[in-house]
């Protein structure tokens, strides 16, 4: 769809200005081409032929994180992330793709194995020092102009991957019913694996078995860079693994990859015959905070508050957690909302109840918790600065909860929360819902 064919929804726009307060770029920059305002004016100047197509669209294009807080704030509910990631796809037809994400989109993303190979050899990389070595000879410039000041991003990587010891294949569970298929995402399968491993174990807890997907990444990476038909490649893919699986809900734990699998039909809306089997799977996708959520409170919703109110965990946590929460005392938790939680699938209380249900936890409240981090996937690899400033606001207001513990529920959010942990000098663990809330009793996590 060209940016043309979203006239209608670009003029909506009265330029009132009320959601330059919410967006997280607008207050980093004070730019008026940073926020939604700015960058619609710039589409309708396309469409109105007063812009021309041409490099300089790069920033204005690219700077949004995709985030939606300005729609949440906007009378007219314009969906700017979306409009701009459209015009991002038109912006690649027009000026060209770059190489780097072309060896992402179309050589790594949509393979496991090699997915995995990548990052071994990255985490060889990283863990010997090669990579800063790559980074003086100027080598990793070839990926992104701010990838060498990125480096530092990830601490360390694991050298196995998730799904290089816990294999795909159908697992028992402990549950009487439920056949649940685990779908792994990338950051979790490669770089998050403590994070899977509790997921895992919690759903084989739940279910009678637990399919773990050979799923390839869900496709969110290529659609925010507006690569419309690398999306579709690897959502056909998921697509067909989702059908051939004999399991009644795909649980995930990555709150970024279940809000993008359930609006596959965005993918797929010009293509009336996927549609259907779009329908039939998307209404299986469960983020794991709400499917912990509804296991232990029940899915009435009438009654939830009352069993949320009565509830709480005895044993819950794997070892890393057990050893940062005080037996004899209290660790002062909070809480992160990725956008793709919050604004993308409405979750807002589930996680916040569950860790309030957890024992030697006291839930403290973080100022915007609801806003971006400035991970947005790999906005930090290619606009660094900025997403440094987005990430430093966040930062300060952790301090202010002055919180032992951060949990979140989005490995993208993870990485760059911990990056602002260590460079901010804090003392805060962060860790994944799943990990929070595995439970632990004849379970080894
Ligand atoms: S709040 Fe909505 S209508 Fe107002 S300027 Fe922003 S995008 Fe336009
Ligand atoms: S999606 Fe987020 S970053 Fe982009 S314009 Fe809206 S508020 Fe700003």
């Amino acid at each position: 769809m060209t940016v043309s064919a979203n006239y209608d929804a670009i003029a909506q726009c009265n330029k009132c200005g009320f959601c330059h307060v919410a967006c997280p770029i607008f207050r980093a920059t004070g730019h008026e081409s940073g926020v939604a305002r700015g960058r619609l004016a710039l589409l309708r100047g396309i469409i109105e032929e007063r812009i021309e197509w041409n490099e300089e669209m790069e920033d204005p294009l690219f700077t949004c994180l995709g985030c939606g807080a300005c729609t949440t704030n906007c009378f007219g509910s314009v969906p700017t992330a979306d409009l701009v990631l459209n015009a991002r796809s038109e912006y690649f037809d027009k000026v060209g793709k770059k190489p780097a994400h072309r060896l992402l989109f179309e050589h790594l993303l949509p393979y496991p194995k090699r997915l995995h190979l990548a990052a071994r050899t990255a985490a060889l990389g990283k863990n010997s020092g090669a990579s800063k070595l790559a980074n003086a000879l100027g080598l990793l410039r070839i990926f992104g102009r701010d990838l060498p000041k990125a480096e530092g991003i990830v601490e360390k990587l694991p050298m196995s991957s998730f799904r290089g010891t816990t294999k795909p294949q159908t697992y028992t569970g402990q549950g009487s019913d439920l056949k649940i298929g685990y779908f792994v995402g990338c950051g979790v399968d490669v770089i998050q694996v403590e994070a899977g491993t509790a997921t895992f174990e919690s759903l084989k807890k739940i279910g009678k078995s637990v399919t773990v997907l050979n799923n390839c990444c869900c496709g969110l990476p290529p659609w925010s860079y507006g690569d419309i038909d690398n999306t579709k490649v690897l959502a056909e893919k998921n697509l067909q693994i989702f059908a051939e699986a004999d399991v009644d809900v795909i649980v995930t734990d990555c709150s970024s990859c279940a809000s993008f699998l359930k609006e596959y039909k965005k993918v797929f809306a010009d293509d009336p015959q996927k549609l259907e089997l779009v329908e039939q799977t998307s209404a299986k996708i469960r983020d794991v905070v709400e499917f912990l959520y509804t296991s232990k409170f029940g899915v009435d919703e009438d009654k939830q508050q009352e069993v949320v109110d009565s509830y709480h965990d005895s044993h819950a946590g794997t070892e890393a957690v057990r050893q940062a929460v005080p037996k004899d005392g209290k660790a002062v938790v909070t809480y992160h909302d990725p956008c793709h939680a919050v604004r993308g699938q409405g979750i807002k209380s589930e996680g916040r109840d569950l860790l309030k249900n957890l024992p030697n936890v006291e839930f403290r409240e973080m100022p915007e918790a609801d806003w971006c981090c400035g991970g947005a996937g790999s906005y930090a690899l290619t606009h660094y600065d900025l997403s440094q400033k987005v990430l430093d606001r966040k930062i300060d207001n952790l301090k202010k909860t002055e919180a032992d513990i951060l949990v979140t529920s989005c490995p993208a959010c993870m990485i760059q929360l911990a990056w602002g942990i260590r460079k901010h000098g804090l003392n805060t663990r962060i860790f994944h819902i799943s990990e929070m809330t595995a439970y632990k009793e004849g379970v080894s996590v």
